[in-house]
């Protein structure tokens, strides 16, 4: 240890710590006297206001939410953005407030899927100018994967079948549609274990691509050091995620064939207990509806909020073919990576 014999802290210890072996204390750089300019600075480049809705899983008049742009390890990781070019210090109250709603909602939703026995939530905003908060699903069981190393463990960790991830999604997005917005995410077709070309008559035989990175749709950020790290859908995507995405828009159903909206039991009782949980929030102050003190009923102020989707009481889920696959990932972060 020439330059550097700081001692490793105790978390190197810890059984979370994704690492072993022989390892050092990194010199740590000089400061820099200024803080380089983030992706999106300005909303004229920034990723997530160029992105079309289509690429994300569920989208309302003022909040989105996406996934990667592939399955990774951990059961579904997921970014909640808000539509307008904002960071998180400067939402005003209304967005703050609905940050608060949309944050338990999604916890939540994430939280009933089957095998996750917790959610974190984290905020890093070193990569991409807009707002987005992540949140990652720490598969049940897995103690080994507790706290702070969870964003580690998800490139580590053998990605997850697909398939499970697209239906993570779409329960997901389902359960958010519950309480209004739009879900683009279906679940898988029931063909999808056919090898590799998927002849559905629903999906007009598209090619099994889906897992596939696409480079193009995800160009990768600025300065990002790439290595696993969700690639950020360059301003040229902007229709390629779409149009990429219906390709591979193999896996899902393009006619909602979500049986049942919250697929398995445990969800539904999930939704359930989330649906009187949060029966209150959605009556004062639902994300549809802004302002807390509005008197609407609780349905009457979906319209509003959520006018153009007309099929969001029912199905929830997008009528169209349903893309949801190429979830541009938000930050080009390298170091914090997220
Ligand atoms: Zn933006």
């Amino acid at each position: 240890m020439p330059d550097n014999a700081a001692p490793l802290p105790d978390f190197t210890r810890w059984p979370s710590f994704p690492f072993e072996g022989d390892l050092r204390v990194k010199a740590l750089a000089a400061p820099v006297a200024e803080e380089p300019r983030r992706s999106g600075e300005d909303a004229t480049d920034c990723v997530a206001c160029n992105t079309p809705d289509d690429a994300y899983i569920w989208v309302s008049e003022r909040w989105r939410v996406r996934a990667m742009d592939r399955p990774t390890g951990l059961p579904v990781v997921l970014i909640l953005e808000c539509r307008s070019h904002l960071d998180l210090g400067d939402l005003p109250n209304l967005l703050a407030a609905e940050l608060g709603v949309m944050t338990v909602r999604l916890e939540r939703a994430i939280r009933s899927l089957d095998g996750v026995a917790r959610v974190h939530v984290n905020r890093w905003g070193d990569g991409s100018a807009h707002m987005h908060i992540w949140f990652l699903a720490r598969p049940h069981g897995r103690l080994q994967l507790r706290g702070t190393f969870l964003s580690l463990w998800d490139d580590i960790l053998p990605v997850i079948p697909e398939q499970q991830w697209r239906e993570n999604l779409a329960l997901v997005a389902a359960w958010l549609a519950d309480f209004g917005g739009t879900a683009n995410a279906e679940p898988p077709h029931i063909a999808w274990q056919s090898p590799s070309t998927i002849s559905d008559p629903s999906t007009a035989g598209v090619p099994e691509t889906d897992g596939e990175p696409e480079a193009s749709r995800e160009p990768g950020v600025a300065g990002d050091t790439g290595a696993g790290e969700p690639a950020v859908v360059a301003e040229t995507d902007a229709t390629e995620v779409s149009g990429t995405d219906k390709t591979a828009g193999t896996v899902f159903v393009s006619r909602a064939a979500r049986g049942g909206e919250n697929g398995t039991p445990s969800d539904r009782e999930a939704a359930a207990e989330d649906q009187a949980g949060t029966q209150a929030l959605a009556e004062t102050q639902d994300l549809k509806e802004a302002d807390p003190p509005q008197s609407d009923p609780p349905q009457s102020d979906r319209p509003q909020s959520d006018p153009p989707q007309s099929d969001r009481p029912q199905s929830g889920v997008a009528e169209g073919p349903a893309p949801a696959a190429a979830m541009p990932s938000p930050d080009g972060e390298t170091a914090t990576r997220r």
